[in-house]
């Protein structure tokens, strides 16, 4: 039984039957947008862009105020929403849906005035004597966002909130799979007064997704699998627009023997159980060094002991369902490949027999080894695979032995080792002493090397990324410096001249490049 299936329906969209993670049963209907509806939604937010583009940063800010305050008081409606379309824990859904759109809005709400005012940068050298240089941001159009149903309500809220910001529109689309948390961004911004075509969300499937990508936006702010944003890219390659594209992940956690090992441990399963593993930044891969790997072994296994797991939601509860059947498949058939293979399988290992819905048992792999399945690729389950190394060196190693590179993290007692290993690390971001929590750190620009993604947001660099940053050359002189025709002999003999004094004879030339 899947969690949403295509139904019958005499119109000319899409039909999807919903089903609860929880319970499996019925939850509703999903009509996706189609074609025409998502050309209409681009026009309206063509036509809305100029006027939103001029109102000031003071207008836009208070808006976004607005909307942190109404996620604020609204919070266990949003939660309620995520919880009955995902199956996450509740405290999954307070810190990672809530907390962190709070902090985001806030961010930058405070910030984007700042980030994004016009600002003069000194000219280098020789022409900084005639000219003087100003750079604008300029909003780039209608945003296209996609996004998947991992962070349902905060992958568009964090995203959109930038966009918006810096003066652009938005025609965005969350998952098939979580279709209700994605429209709520649209709900309490519209509440918090971001006026008509500013923000619409669309509810749809990939095919709505696709129709945004080609339906002429002018960027496209991509966030899920591998798969899908090479398809993305493509598209926005042909027509020449830009995108970033936020993918997957096969996040490394090296232990040091210098390590807290119960924090470590405590690290271990919530980095790798938290959002029931459905975590881009999710570690998916643990090295312990051999001097300490049996000890922090005995507490990973101690600690899991305890973690409860069940239907109600409450925040009682710390790891919820996986949520959606299609990622059970990749989790189950990634585990029987390790079992295979000569893994062993110390907790968990399968579904869990006492509940109906779809929630597989917190699990602990050893005897794993990086040409599995369960290593090498993705799995975005509720899993720690344990792997004994001999040395930081070769946990190191083993860690950049991936083809994604999206974050990691480093236990050590040792800041600066800490540091330096952290640096080593191939990926776009990395924690030192805790799990990977870049992406709930606004100011941190975010984005994966190797397969996990192209470009990064968030932060001043995300925020600019929503804008064409335009330079504007100004003669200081007034024009009154002449830079025109006829060439002629003595005029290149004079810049001969120029260039020998500026860069070969003079110190004084050397101080002014
Ligand atoms: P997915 O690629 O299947 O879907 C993502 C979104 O794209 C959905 O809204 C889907 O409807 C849409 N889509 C599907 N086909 C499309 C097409 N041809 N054109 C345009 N849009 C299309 O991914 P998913 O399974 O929903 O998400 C899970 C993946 O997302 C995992 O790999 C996870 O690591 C990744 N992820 C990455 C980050 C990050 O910031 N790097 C964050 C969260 C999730």
């Amino acid at each position: 039984m899947s969690i949403f299936e295509t139904i019958e329906s005499n119109d000319a969209r899409r039909h999807l039957q919903l089903r609860s993670p929880v319970t499996l049963e019925p939850t509703g209907e999903l009509v996706c947008a189609n074609a025409e509806d998502v050309a209409a939604a681009i026009t309206r937010a063509r036509a809305a862009q100029p006027a939103w583009a001029a109102t000031s940063m003071k207008a836009r800010a208070a808006i976004v105020q607005r909307a942190l305050e109404i996620v604020l008081e609204r919070q266990d409606e949003i939660i309620d929403t995520v919880v009955a379309e995902t199956g996450k824990a509740r405290t999954d859904a307070m810190t990672m849906e809530v907390f962190s759109v709070a902090d985001s809005l806030c961010y930058y709400g405070k910030n984007a005035g700042k980030f994004l005012a016009p600002r003069k940068r000194k000219v280098h050298g020789v022409m900084g004597i005639a000219k003087q240089l100003r750079i604008v941001y300029k909003p780039l159009g209608v945003i296209g966002l996609i996004t998947p149903w991992n962070g349902p309500f905060v992958l568009v809220m964090n995203q959109a909130v930038q966009a918006i910001l810096a003066g652009n529109t938005v025609v965005a689309k969350g998952s098939e799979v979580t279709p209700f948390s994605a429209k709520l961004a649209e709900t309490i911004f519209t509440e918090a007064g971001l006026p008509d075509g500013v923000l619409q969300v669309l509810l749809g499937d990939g095919a709505t997704g696709a129709a945004i990508v080609e339906g002429g936006v002018d960027k496209v702010s991509f966030t899920g699998s591998v798969a899908t944003g090479r398809k993305v890219a493509e598209a926005c390659a042909r027509q020449l627009i830009p995108c970033t594209l936020e993918l997957g992940g096969n996040d490394a956690m090296i232990v040091c023997a210098d390590a807290d090992l119960d924090r470590a441990a405590d690290g271990a399963w919530l980095g790798s159980c938290m959002n029931t593993g459905h975590y881009c930044c999710g570690t998916e891969r643990i090295y312990v060094v051999a001097e300490v790997y049996d000890e922090f072994l005995r507490l990973v296994l101690e600690k899991g002991r305890h973690l409860r797991q069940g239907p109600q939601h409450g925040w009682e509860e710390d790891v919820g369902a996986v949520f959606w059947d299609r990622q059970m498949a990749i989790i189950e058939a990634h585990v029987e490949d390790a079992r295979a293979r000569g893994a062993s399988i110390l907790m968990g290992g399968r579904r869990n027999p006492e509940l109906a819905g779809l929630y597989y048992e917190p699990t602990v792999i050893t005897d794993v080894s990086n040409e599995m399945d369960i290593m090498r690729l993705e799995t975005f389950g509720p899993i720690l695979c344990i792997q004994k190394v001999a040395s930081e060196e070769e946990a190191l190693r083993l860690a950049n032995d991936s083809e994604f590179g999206l974050n990691g993290n480093v236990w050590t007692r040792d800041k600066a080792k800490g540091y330096r290993l952290a640096t080593a690390i191939d990926t776009g971001s990395c924690s030192v002493n805790d799990m990977a929590v870049s992406y709930g750190i606004p100011a941190a620009p975010f984005g994966g090397r190797k397969q996990s993604g192209l470009g990064q947001v968030n932060g001043k660099k995300g925020l600019r990324a929503y804008c064409h940053e335009m330079p504007i050359v100004i003669d200081r002189f007034g024009g009154k410096m002449r830079n025109a025709y006829p060439y002629s002999a003595e005029n290149a003999e004079g810049m001969k001249k120029l260039m020998d004094f500026i860069w070969v004879k003079t110190p004084l030339g050397r101080w002014l490049s």
